[in-house]
């Protein structure tokens, strides 16, 4: 069984619906299929879920909102009627608005741009519709709750023919409607993905699948052919968005592939994000590059810290009461660094400086801001004499100078900190560094 999940492009008008059926109906492996809201048809226009979020916003303000719900009803009534469907919209549409105005929750408001997708989906692959609220399940705090979910999909889904079940939402107990954040298709699709025991989880999109790097800074970088789900987590979690960042979890126990594809060039191969002990070996040393600007350095310095009991922890205390998350923590003997990103300092950064004065009674303490980090990330660097040292020599040529330096155990990853308005002739100097047998 193959679960396919259309993201919001793919379904933005009536056009894209008839590529969703020519890919869907081309493999009959694809039995589960999961729809997003229709996003956007060009640069100006509005996602439906944009468009709820705002009715919802509007009629909680006892403000009217039909100017507003009518641009949605258009978008609906648009893709049914070129697609000469019978589905009842108009009355669908006129519950959602009445309950709308009668005051339904956010999120409820949010998953019916999913909900309409589904059923109109559904019609038009003449499949099974089956409301994500019966088998995605929440706890009461809101949490996906992973054992009855698992025990739903299966009951429900492990037999269909084909369904269409809605991305973005489910249900608590209560039968109340719960979206995940934004995006948060992904996350169902991998999830019931994992419930029916899919053998692939096709994630289908406006890209061919994930860039080595960034298109805006490096010129035609190469697709990323395969990558690991390790892999995947520091290229994401640097900045390389195309999948949810919590889509990843659900099927990584089971090892299930997840497939990134383009619906409007299904011929493309797209990128294969594969288990951590994939057996293949990978085609080059470099699987991508990512990063983030805005991040700030409070170096404490401190002869003989290391001896001293306790430091670290009364220093990392200090971080913890602010309510401020530490990115990395370099340290030399006397001297140990902490990298926090600007949205997490938000202004509070004299009073760390002050807390740390008074709580770790430091030599000295100072910060330093604009700084951006820089991940390479490869499978392929484990066991590779010199990746190294082509890295620094390449900054080194580009007069590029390096502020931080860091590479995981696991050798899938070298981290480096240099100055924000360096940040993208970094990126070009790595990636041409190595050449196109090697970063492919
Ligand atoms: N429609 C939702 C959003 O715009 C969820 C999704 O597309 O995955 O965030």
């Amino acid at each position: 069984m193959v679960v396919a999940k259309f993201g919001g492009s793919s379904l933005a008008d009536s056009q894209q619906f008839r590529k969703v059926k020519a890919i869907v109906t081309e493999n009959p492996d694809r039995r589960i299929i999961v729809p997003s809201a229709p996003g956007k048809r060009h640069g100006k226009d509005h996602k439906v879920t944009d468009l709820l979020y705002m009715c919802h916003q509007l009629s909680s303000h006892d403000l009217h909102f039909d100017e507003v719900f009518q641009l949605i009803r258009d978008r609906y009534e648009g893709i049914c009627k070129d697609l000469d469907l019978e589905t009842p919209i108009g009355e669908i549409l006129d519950k959602v608005r009445e309950d709308i105005s009668k005051g339904a929750s956010r999120d409820y408001c949010a998953s019916r741009g999913e909900y309409i997708n589904g059923r109109i989906l559904a019609d038009y692959l003449e499949s099974d519709f089956v409301d994500a609220a019966q088998v995605i399940r929440f706890d009461r705090r809101g949490a996906l709750d992973e054992a009855e979910t698992g025990r739903l999909v299966k009951e429900r889904l492990s037999e269909v023919q084909r369904a269409v079940v809605p991305g973005f939402y489910g249900a608590d107990g209560d039968g109340n409607i719960v979206t995940f954040s934004r995006g948060g298709s992904d996350v169902t699709g991998s999830i019931l993905a994992d419930g029916v025991g899919a053998k692939l989880y096709e994630n289908w999109t406006d890209v061919s699948g994930f860039l080595k790097a960034d298109p805006k800074i490096v010129k035609d970088p190469l697709p990323i052919r395969e990558v690991t789900y390790k892999e995947l987590r520091e290229l994401s979690y640097m900045g390389a968005p195309v999948l949810h960042e919590e889509a990843i979890f659900p099927i990584k126990s089971k090892g299930i592939p997840i497939q990134i594809r383009n619906t409007n060039i299904p011929e493309d191969q797209g990128t294969f994000i594969v288990n951590d002990d994939w057996s293949e070996p990978s085609p080059g040393i470099i699987t991508g590059l990512a990063g983030k600007k805005d991040f700030t350095v409070i170096s404490v310095e401190k002869t003989r810290m290391t001896g001293e009991k306790g430091f670290l922890r009364k220093l990392v205390s200090v971080f913890e009461a602010n309510d401020v998350t530490i990115e990395h923590m370099p340290s030399s003997i006397d001297s140990i660094s902490v990298i926090v990103s600007d949205k997490e300092l938000n202004g509070k950064l004299s009073k760390l400086m002050e807390e740390i004065r008074i709580y770790c009674n430091p030599d000295n303490v100072a910060a330093y801001s604009k700084m951006a980090l820089l991940a390479v990330v490869g499978r392929g660097m484990i066991n590779t004499k010199g990746v190294s040292s082509r890295v620094f020599t390449a900054l080194y040529k580009d007069d590029i100078n390096i502020r931080m330096i860091s590479q995981g155990s696991s050798e899938l990853n070298i981290l480096i900190g240099i100055e924000n308005d360096d940040f993208e002739k970094s990126v070009r100097a790595i990636y041409n560094a190595f050449n196109e047998r090697e970063v492919s």
